[in-house]
């Protein structure tokens, strides 16, 4: 009787249980597929949450972009590098974790079915195989979602890293084009190496930092802000800066960097370079000129602001040289070659860079390379001496012999002046046949209190025919004409009285020479 019970009735019985457990088991095989396939989402949410928000370190298995590794020391926009390493650890992180869920989720059905039942093998063997059965379903089907989620968040990431680029380009085109608007297309002059540059550097604003950033525009470390490696974050365009918040602006020439004007870049840039020989008058005119300027903005004229420091210094050197009328005999070493100074207000503010060519400068050949800034100008000034042409001190009547003191005359023959200096602008590529050229007759005070300045101090023909007759300078006056697309020839005074009232010839000529 037990040899029919343990060997027909107990395997008759294990058999329909078996039937009966079979016809339940593809539920269970669905059931662990599904449970496996919850846990692997479950985890892709964590993994996200883990790489993109919490930033744990066992989330971070790239390098991050640290900005003391970057050539410029700032932080990197997300979607300039950052993205796409979130996008790689999630993709590295994910299939690790499928790996590691499938396997363990494997291993626990060997040891509880297999190796080490609680129950005899009879029942758990064919429960385990069916669990078996289900993971490898649950595996083989779950890396679809997933690399839809997966495809989904790289696509999103592709489409905000497009956006973000699109953005900075254009920003950087509605940039482009306000320099355009100012008359800045090749850039902005540096008063010190006298050269374009395209865009300036800018220092980080924070006085411990000052970490330079040579190029600032949206991209890579920023589109509206960027972030120094200090923490600071400073605006990425010339239109972002308010007024008040402009940062210090630097050139860029590898062998200058030296610190710009802070209103460059801001608004149009004018460039009017004085030529003219050594103690022609050119400083004392230049004073002359921006004191005409100063009192002008006082009378209601357009508002004058000295643009930098070394104009500001210059400037109390100009006006002490006014004051006490001095002959400058050359200009000073200490006295910059620009003085820029923002004139106007509002839309109307425009950067004046007045040049000093320092006399000697288009004599001396090795020099003229400091004439770069003369390509930006489109209105030259020419200081005419009438004391250094030798037909001033024989065929004028009275004779100025006994009357002026020679020694005060320019050294150099205006003609010999003129000649090399157009000759050496024009090689520096300044389109000369396209400017203007203000021809001021300096020193008429001078002339005037001895009976010996033209008739009328007032009117360029009476100047011109003054120079071509009493002076002789028919060829030269000739070449001004042949040279320039338009010759004004002005008497000036580059002289003050008590209250600095400039003489008015110097307003008029300010004014013309201007004029936009
Ligand atoms: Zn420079
Ligand atoms: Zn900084």
């Amino acid at each position: 009787m037990e040899e029919i019970i343990a060997f027909v009735l107990v395997p008759a019985g294990y058999l329909a249980g078996l039937a009966v457990f079979l016809t339940v088991a593809p539920a269970i095989v669905l059931l662990r597929a599904a449970a496996l396939l919850m846990q692997l989402l479950a985890g892709h949410i964590r993994l996200l949450a883990g790489v993109l928000v919490r930033r744990t370190p066992e989330f971070q298995i790239l390098p991050p972009y640290r900005p003391q590794d970057e050539e410029v020391k700032a932080y990197r926009n997300y979607f300039f590098g950052p993205g796409a390493r979130d996008l790689r650890q999630v993709l590295t992180l994910q299939r690790r974790s499928y790996a590691r869920t499938t396997a363990d989720s494997l291993r626990a059905v060997t040891s509880r079915q297999f190796t080490a039942p609680t129950r005899t093998r009879a029942l758990t063997v064919p429960y385990g195989l069916t669990l078996y059965a289900g993971l490898v379903l649950g595996a083989a089907l779950s890396p679809v979602p997933l690399a839809l989620l997966l495809a989904l968040y790289g696509l999103l990431l592709l489409l905000l890293t497009g956006g973000a680029h699109l953005l900075a380009g254009a920003l950087r085109a509605v940039d482009r084009t306000m320099l355009y608007m100012r008359r800045l297309p090749t850039g902005m002059i540096c008063p010190h190496c006298y050269e374009r540059v395209p865009y300036p550097a800018y220092d980080c604003p924070r006085p411990t930092c000052r970490r330079r950033h040579a190029d600032i525009r949206p991209g890579t470390y920023g589109i509206l802000r960027r972030r120094c490696e200090c923490g600071q974050r400073m605006p990425t365009l010339l239109m972002l800066m308010s007024r008040e918040a402009r940062l210090q602006a630097y050139c860029t020439h590898p062998h200058c960097g030296k610190p710009m004007n802070a209103d460059a870049g801001h608004m149009p840039e004018v460039v009017v370079p004085l030529i003219g020989g050594q103690a022609a008058g050119k400083t004392q005119l230049m004073a002359a000129m921006l004191l005409a300027l100063e009192n002008a903005a006082v009378n209601g004229g357009p508002a004058l602001r000295l643009a930098d420091d070394d104009t500001e210094a210059g400037y109390q050197v100009l006006r002490e040289i006014l004051r006490i009328q001095g002959h400058t005999r050359g200009t000073q070493k200490d006295l910059p070659r620009a003085h820029s100074f923002v004139l106007g207000a509002g839309r109307a503010e425009r950067l004046v860079h007045l040049f000093d060519t320092a006399g000697e400068r288009f004599v001396d050949r090795d020099e003229t390379d400091a004439l770069r800034y003369a390509r930006a100008a489109r209105t030259f000034v020419f200081v005419l001496d009438p004391m250094a042409v030798d037909d001033f001190w024989t065929r004028l009547e009275p004779s100025p012999g006994p009357l002026l003191d020679r020694t005060l005359a320019s050294t150099v023959h205006p003609e010999e002046v003129f000649g090399r200096s157009v000759q050496a602008v024009a090689a520096m590529g300044a389109p000369v046949r396209h400017s203007r050229l203000a021809v001021a007759l300096s020193k008429t005070d001078l002339l005037a209190e001895h009976g010996l300045a033209p008739d009328r101090l007032d009117d360029s023909d009476t100047a011109r025919a003054w120079i071509r007759d009493k002076l002789g300078l028919h060829s030269l006056v000739q070449a001004m004409e042949l040279d320039f697309q338009e010759v004004r020839f002005f008497c000036t005074a580059a002289v003050a009285d008590e209250t600095a009232r400039v003489d008015a010839s110097i307003s008029r000529f300010v004014e013309w020479c201007l004029r936009p």
